[in-house]
C-alpha cells in the first residue's frame, strides 16, 4: 500500500469520514489534478523541507492552496484557513455551510478540497 493511501485509510476509520472506493475523478477535477502535476514540474510550488527530506513520506495538497505542498505534520498549520474561506466550495466557489472536505490520492500525494453539496453530488455520483 502507498503511504498516502494508508493516511487516507486512517482518515477513513475517523469518524464521520466515509471512504469512497474506486472514485473516478470528474472532469472538474482531473484538470485540476493536471494543473498539480505541471506546477509541481515546472518547479511552481512551495514544499515544507521534509517534502525533500523525506521521500516515500506522506504529502499532502489542497485545491485552496495549490502552490503549496507539506507533510501531514506541517499541514496542520500551512493549510489551516480561516473559518469561512473553509466553507467555500473549491468547485464553484460558493461558501456554504455544508460544505465537505474531501481528500483523493493522486500518485502518492493527498490532494484535499472542500465541495458543496451540489458540487459533491457531482463529483462522487450515488
Ligand atoms: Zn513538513
Ligand atoms: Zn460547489
Amino acid at each position: 500500500m502507498n503511504p498516502a493511501v494508508g493516511y487516507l485509510t486512517h482518515l477513513a476509520d475517523q469518524e464521520g469520514v466515509t471512504p469512497i472506493h474506486n472514485h473516478e475523478p470528474s472532469f472538474w477535477l482531473r484538470a485540476r489534478l493536471v494543473d498539480l502535476h505541471s506546477r509541481w514540474n515546472t518547479g511552481r510550488m512551495l514544499t515544507c523541507r521534509h517534502v525533500l527530506t523525506q521521500p516515500g513520506g506522506v504529502f499532502i495538497t489542497a485545491l485552496w492552496l495549490p502552490e503549496v505542498m507539506v507533510c501531514t505534520s506541517c499541514a496542520v498549520d500551512a493549510l489551516r484557513l480561516p473559518a469561512a474561506a473553509d466553507l467555500t466550495c473549491d468547485r464553484c466557489s460558493a461558501p456554504d455551510p455544508k460544505t465537505r472536505a474531501v481528500a483523493v490520492d493522486e500518485q502518492g500525494v493527498i490532494v484535499t478540497f472542500g465541495l458543496c453539496p451540489d458540487c459533491y453530488r457531482r463529483e462522487m455520483p450515488a
